[in-house]
């Protein structure tokens, strides 16, 4: 499990585990935005809360993960983005000790609050094969895209627009950080630290997944 702000390279992270590891990827952000862009009554439902930076409602994320869960009783799966609240790391655990699988790591990544203003503000995504850019750390040198071999569908998410991105770090830390204890006392934390690069970043995650 993923934990960390929004901008700390979840995402991205994932991307690179996922095809180590061969894990099974479940985001609830890209679940969401695939649930607003076909028009579904969950994505319309969703809509408002994601635009404004908010959460959407833990019964909503809760059910669509229940329905990934439960479809594959053999994956080994890597939540980005999900728990968020406590509510839903308690369903979470039921949904968990009715699959008797355990949470084997949680990955804390960390990254001071004025770099996550930064990396969210210019970020910029390809529409076809999810790729990150940003303006000025990584910015697009035109090369193919992965998905359709042509050039890249840059956009920018509504939630990374200034309001929105303030909204989020502030809903991150009095929903979501909770769950730093919530897991900690389990024993099951793993601090990463997020403003390294990535090279390095994902260096400390397969030292700390080895590492038990
Ligand atoms: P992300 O791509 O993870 O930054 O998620 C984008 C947006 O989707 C968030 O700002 C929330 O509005 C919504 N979202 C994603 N995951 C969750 C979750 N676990 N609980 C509630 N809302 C979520």
């Amino acid at each position: 499990m993923f934990l960390g702000p929004p901008g700390a390279g979840k995402g991205t992270q994932a991307e690179r585990l996922k095809a180590d590891l061969g894990l099974t990827h479940l985001s609830t952000g890209d679940l969401l935005r695939d649930e607003v862009k076909r028009g579904t009554p969950l994505g319309l439902e969703a809509k408002r809360a994601m635009d404004a930076g908010e959460l959407v409602p833990d019964a909503v994320v809760v059910g669509m993960i229940r329905d990934r869960l439960v479809g594959d009783a053999a994956a080994n799966y890597l939540l980005d983005g999900f728990p968020r609240t406590i509510g839903q790391a308690e369903a979470l655990d039921a949904m968990l000790a009715e699959k008797r699988a355990p949470i084997e790591h949680v990955l804390l990544l960390s990254v001071p609050r004025e770099e996550l203003v930064r990396r969210l503000g210019g970020r910029w995504l390809c529409r076809n094969c999810g790729k990150s850019y940003h303006e000025t750390f990584a910015p697009y040198g035109g090369e193919p895209c992965e998905a359709t071999g042509g050039k890249c569908d840059l956009y920018q998410r509504d939630d990374d627009r200034s309001d929105a991105v303030a909204n989020r770090l502030n809903v991150y830390e009095a929903q979501t950080a909770p769950l730093v204890d919530h897991y900690g006392g389990r024993g099951l934390l793993r601090r990463i630290d997020g403003e390294r690069g990535q090279d390095e970043v994902y260096g400390q995650i397969a030292s700390a997944i080895q590492g038990g």
